[in-house]
């Protein structure tokens, strides 16, 4: 047998050698048509994605770079979940390894004729063989959970379902043709066999076909039965909207990511001029939030992890980006062949998204944490927010109340102003003027003044302090709420004037470390106050305890026999990756032992109180807190520890409301410390 005939029959080396310029034509049309229908599709979006506002994403081009390969090749998001993480992994890396050795094959037919790279031949087959092989396992694990076990995020379209009985027959029209072909080349076995371990064994089912059908069959099986199918799914992947596309629009979504802290939305440019706020059309949202929209793959992790959509609200993460995707793609190209001063687009509020669906979201961020490809939602909800507040001043009446308070006495209760300081009578606490060289401002938060369960963490701080002889002040009645609230209600106006107001105070008693024990102050002061030139060392209360208690500081002695579970805050957790400290102090505890709940650390399960809803009814579903509260309960700890004053109050409530009182107590952890001290 020459070198020839080793890979391919007699009839399709005649074929090769009488119709070489038609089989190189073929290549090059091929080619050509994938090139052009490519351009076609990346031109297409391009365009679309250039419908959205400038934003900037082009710094840090190594980390980009890095996440891209981590993520895309490596998967390392995928692996959260270990069933539909390895199903993608191996239904990704044999698409790979067969596109590879399809390639090469490809080209060695023609180069084959003169100079046979029997070698790169036989390495090209065996890695498509591997492909295929990994590609069956996926794809069938693929399968069995979207038809059998049907989890309630799969949303499944007819186009899915072509999706995988096309692949099904490339996959088999694949290894059949291949063991067809060895079974034609001849009877013995070949000496590359072991590079075919699938299509070898079926080549044998061949040869007890006679030898004249075997040839009869031939001549264009190769062009029927495969190429022409592969080919026109290339065709349709690229011209239609398939989900396959994800393939190539997810890996720029990750290239193109978030890199500064979750959470952390940005001010309006140019507010003063500016004629409108927010996102009111699609074609307000930025490119990369355009970008989002078709990078997700509608997967459903975001879905299945959103605590608005787990206790019944009519907000779905997914479902909300695969709307905004459809409204993309049907207003983008009527807006693209609209003069730009002739554009009438829709109201994404009018047509996609609903009143309470925006207003669901707790802005808990488990969305993002949960999303492989790293779509943005809370940023885009809050863009949505701020539209209806500042333009349209449409919301309900207890955020109308909020806003009111906010604006008249910088709290969200509306307590009077001169009365935030009465915590802290008769606890030796001085205001800041007052201290000599002050270590730090200890910032106490809205809660933590006016809230009688806060007040109680408040005072354990302050005995923490005195007892380890930090100097230490704080602002008294100037103090005033850091604006989260404003900010996630979406009111950016007054957010604004609230953050340079206490910036133009803070700097004003030179303050340079502030200590506090709201995480959303800690992430509202650390992370947003720099946009409006507010630059300080904020520290949250849990990393801080935990240093004194690693130094030495403080001594933990008293034992506190008991259960507990920790409940890990989204602003301190998610947002600014603060998960460790707490847990050491737990474990530096004498007695206490810890266990966790079902989700924890960056899978935390949100207390309901993010984003503005502590001022919220859930007038929805079940509440939020309740499932937390049940989450805790299913440990059979005694205590559920906490660190933020909206997470103590929302698991105080859910512990009265689901009748635990007796057996259950939720404490912020300086409560614990100071315990035992
Ligand atoms: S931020 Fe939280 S509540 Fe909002 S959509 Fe995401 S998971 Fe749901
Ligand atoms: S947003 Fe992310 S997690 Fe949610 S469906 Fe899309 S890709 Fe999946």
């Amino acid at each position: 047998m020459n070198s020839l005939t080793r890979f391919w029959t007699s009839q399709e080396i005649y074929i090769m050698k009488v119709f070489l310029p038609i089989i190189l034509g073929f290549l090059v049309l091929f080619i050509g048509l994938l090139v052009v229908s490519a351009l076609a599709f990346w031109w297409r979006h391009y365009r679309l994605w250039h419908l959205g506002k400038a934003e900037s994403r082009s710094d840090q081009g190594a980390t980009r770079f890095k996440t891209l390969v981590a993520v895309t090749f490596g998967h390392v998001r995928f692996w959260k979940e270990l069933y539909p993480g390895s199903m993608h992994f191996l239904i990704f890396w044999g698409a790979i390894l067969i596109f590879l050795g399809k390639v090469v094959r490809l080209f060695s037919y023609p180069v084959g004729l003169t100079l046979p790279p029997q070698d790169i031949f036989k390495s090209a087959s065996f890695v498509s063989e591997i492909g295929g092989i990994l590609v069956i396992v996926g794809g069938f694990l693929a399968v069995y959970r979207r038809y059998i076990l049907k989890p309630s995020r799969l949303e499944t379209k007819p186009t899915n379902t072509l999706i995988y009985l096309w692949g099904v027959v490339l996959l088999l029209t694949g290894f059949f043709i291949k063991g067809y072909r060895m079974a034609v080349i001849g009877g013995e076995v070949p000496d590359w066999s072991c590079w075919a371990p699938f299509s070898f064994p079926l080549s044998r089912f061949f040869l007890i076909l006679p030898t004249d059908a075997l040839n009869e069959l031939l001549v264009w099986h190769r062009v029927l039965i495969h190429a022409l199918p592969a080919f026109l799914f290339f065709a349709y992947v690229f011209i239609t909207r398939t989900p396959l596309q994800h393939f190539f629009l997810s890996p720029i979504n990750i290239y193109f990511r978030n890199l500064r802290p979750k959470g952390v939305l940005l001010p309006i440019p140019n507010f003063e001029e500016a004629e409108t706020f927010g996102v009111r059309e699609i074609s307000e949202l930025t490119w990369k939030q355009l970008l989002d929209l078709e990078g997700c793959t509608n997967c459903g992790r975001c879905q299945d992890v959103c605590p608005a959509h787990l206790t019944g609200k009519p907000l779905s993460p997914r479902r909300m980006t695969q709307n905004l995707k459809e409204h993309l793609r049907r207003e983008g190209p009527k807006l693209l062949a609209t003069p730009v001063d002739q554009r009438k687009p829709e109201a994404i509020m009018e047509a996609t998204v609903g009143e309470d669906e925006l207003w669901a979201c707790t802005a808990c961020m488990a969305c993002e944490e949960a999303c492989p490809v790293y779509v943005e939602q809370v940023i885009r909800n809050m863009d949505l927010r701020r539209y209806l507040v500042l333009v349209e001043t449409k919301y309900s009446s207890e955020v109308r109340l909020t806003l009111k308070n906010l604006e008249k006495s910088n709290n969200p209760w509306g307590a009077a102003r001169g009365t935030r300081v009465e915590w802290a009578q008769g606890l030796g606490v001085k205001n800041i003027t007052e201290v000599e060289n002050p270590e730090y401002l200890f910032w106490v938060g809205c809660v933590g003044a006016f809230d009688a369960r806060n007040q109680k963490v408040a005072t354990s701080m302050v005995k923490i302090l005195q007892a380890s002889g930090i100097r230490f002040g704080i602002l008294g009645n100037e103090e005033g709420c850091c604006g989260d609230p404003a900010r996630r209600i979406g009111n950016e106006y007054l957010f604004q004037n609230t953050a340079e107001a206490n910036i133009g105070i803070l700097k004003g008693h030179g303050v340079k470390k502030i200590l506090t024990i709201c995480p959303h102050c800690f992430h509202t002061l650390k992370n947003e106050y720099p946009q409006f030139g507010g630059e300080f060392e904020v520290i949250h209360h849990v990393p801080f305890l935990a240093e004194l208690i690693s130094s030495g500081k403080l001594k933990l002695t008293k034992p506190i026999d008991k259960v507990i579970t920790y409940h890990d805050s989204c602003y301190l957790g998610r947002a600014n990756q603060i998960f460790e400290a707490p847990r050491k102090i737990l474990n530096a505890i004498p007695g206490l032992k810890l266990v966790e709940m079902e989700r924890h650390h960056q899978r935390s399960f949100c207390c309901g109180a993010g984003g503005g809803r502590m001022w919220m009814e859930e007038h929805i579903g079940t509440r939020i807190n309740q499932m937390r509260t049940d989450m805790a309960i299913a440990t059979h700890a005694e205590f559920i520890g906490t660190a933020c004053p909206y997470c103590l109050t929302m698991l105080f409530d859910g512990i009265k409301e689901k009748g635990k009182t007796e057996t259950m107590a939720a404490y912020d952890l300086s409560e614990l410390v100071i315990q035992s001290m």
